[in-house]
């Protein structure tokens, strides 16, 4: 049925970049018949799955929204992927995104951009947008996405499904190709927040070929959201953020924002409004601290290792060719940032730059650390606005980078946050978008909080 879906649906909100046709129906069909014997791999085996193209899948083409990739073929499966297939969830195919997961709005995707099922005129949000439209478009009934600095819960906001970033080191980063490594979450995109426990269960745990994976034990998130699901908030305390409101924000988000607010006071919880004082600084930081990370972790992409060779004419030497590859692989905004990241490494200006960055992280981790000592939960709407017309910010990259205001801090400290549905604004008739985080480890609160407010 989802496959029918996409065939009928994906030409005008390419959400898509592979589709998996066969492969998704052998694995349907061998799951088809583990149940019939009565030996289904848990509740999910046998639900289909999108999963982002940043993810090493093995014999899929894995581009990373990039055509310096473009016919890569990973020899190996992220471990995300592994989970995914022990479980029985068959694969649909590959999901758009922004170059390198560079963006917010899926526009730098080499392949052309995603269409939001909401208004096809408009964004689905990015770098997840694929993932995001193809669970909006019940082209899939879950996806898996990427979050390193608002990639799986801005489009979630913008195109009205749940996405969560877990705590950092919760779900492997094994096979996830590197954006910024100190940042970079996988996570679940879908319609429920039962649904992303359910999916979080599978894809979580501790992975020994990641370095930065947490050995412990995980609760139950499908327990957390169950149990939030009875809608009781009593003795649950909440944080309103002030920093992540007022001028920018769009009115209908604000007052969709403040309907929830009233509704959590309603279902007994104590809400109070907490002041993080650097989170202000957190955009600066962050476009500080990606583009570093990033502009090292491309100068693999070298024309001798994956993807993409361009030999210009003549005998070119090594570097020539590497030069013409990366200039034809890479887009505009992957340059930007290359550069950026160069710029604010190099010798003489490393202190000026990446070392202040780094000290106003470790003040939004102390932000997070107060706010967390006086509630269980920290809550915002997840982005400023809803989803604008495709082309709008494409050429002014401070206004597209505005549109992680709320969402950065998270991945900065490492806690993990949902985006939940939050009604549509009155002046559009768009999805708003609800953030819930809480402290590193605790991802059962956002569950629980999560699944009181749907
Ligand atoms: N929009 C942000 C950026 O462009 C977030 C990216 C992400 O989470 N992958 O960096």
């Amino acid at each position: 049925a989802h496959l029918d879906r996409i065939a009928a649906v994906d030409t005008d909100v390419h959400a898509f970049l592979h589709v998996d046709r066969e492969g998704a129906l052998a694995d349907a069909a061998e799951s088809d018949a583990r149940r019939a014997r009565g030996e289904a791999r848990g509740v999910l085996d046998g639900v289909p799955i999108a999963v982002k193209d940043v993810l090493a899948t093995r014999g899929l083409p894995t581009t990373c929204g990039s055509k310096i990739l473009e016919g890569w073929v990973p020899p190996y499966d992220a471990t995300v992927v592994t989970r995914l297939r022990e479980a029985g969830l068959p694969i649909l195919g590959k999901t758009n995104m922004d170059e390198f997961a560079m963006g917010s709005s899926t526009e730098h995707s080499a392949y052309g951009p995603t269409h939001n099922p909401w208004d096809l005129d408009r964004i689905p949000g990015g770098s997840g947008g694929g993932s995001a439209a193809a669970v909006a478009a019940f082209e899939a009934p879950l996806a898996i996405g990427t979050d390193t600095g608002g990639s799986i819960r801005q489009p979630g906001a913008v195109t009205g499904t749940v996405g969560v970033k877990p705590t950092y080191g919760g779900v492997s980063r094994y096979g996830l190709v590197a954006l910024a490594n100190s940042l970079d979450q996988a996570g679940p995109v879908t319609r429920t927040v039962l649904d992303a426990a359910m999916l979080h269960d599978v894809i979580g745990g501790h992975d020994p070929r990641d370095s930065t994976s947490i050995q412990q034990e995980w609760p139950s998130f499908t327990e957390a959201a169950t149990v939030g699901a009875t809608g009781d908030m009593t003795g649950v305390k909440v944080g309103v953020i002030t920093e992540l409101a007022g001028d920018g924000w769009q009115p209908g988000v604000m007052a969709r924002f403040q309907d929830s607010i009233d509704l959590l006071v309603q279902a007994g919880a104590e809400v109070v409004e907490v002041s993080c004082p650097s989170f202000v600084h957190a955009l600066a930081a962050y476009y500080l601290i990606l583009p570093a990370e990033a502009s090292s972790n491309l100068a693999k992409f070298d024309a001798m290792r994956y993807g993409l060779r361009v030999t210009p004419e003549g005998s070119p030497s090594a570097e020539d060719v590497m030069r013409a590859t990366r200039d034809a692989g890479f887009g505009d905004e992957v340059k930007r940032r290359i550069i950026l990241g160069t710029y604010a490494l190099s010798s003489g200006y490393y202190e000026a730059y990446y070392g202040q960055a780094q000290k106003i992280r470790t003040l939004i981790s102390r932000d997070f650390d107060a706010a967390f000592g006086r509630v269980d939960v920290l809550v915002s709407p997840t982005a400023p606005t809803t989803a604008f017309k495709l082309g709008e910010k494409l050429d002014d990259p401070i206004a597209m980078y505005l549109n992680d205001l709320a969402t950065i801090p998270a991945n900065l400290a490492g806690v993990p946050g949902i985006s939940v549905p939050n009604g549509l604004a009155d002046e559009d008739g768009l999805p708003s978008g609800l953030q819930v985080l809480a402290p590193a480890l605790a991802d059962d609160r956002v569950y629980r909080v999560g699944a009181a407010l749907e």
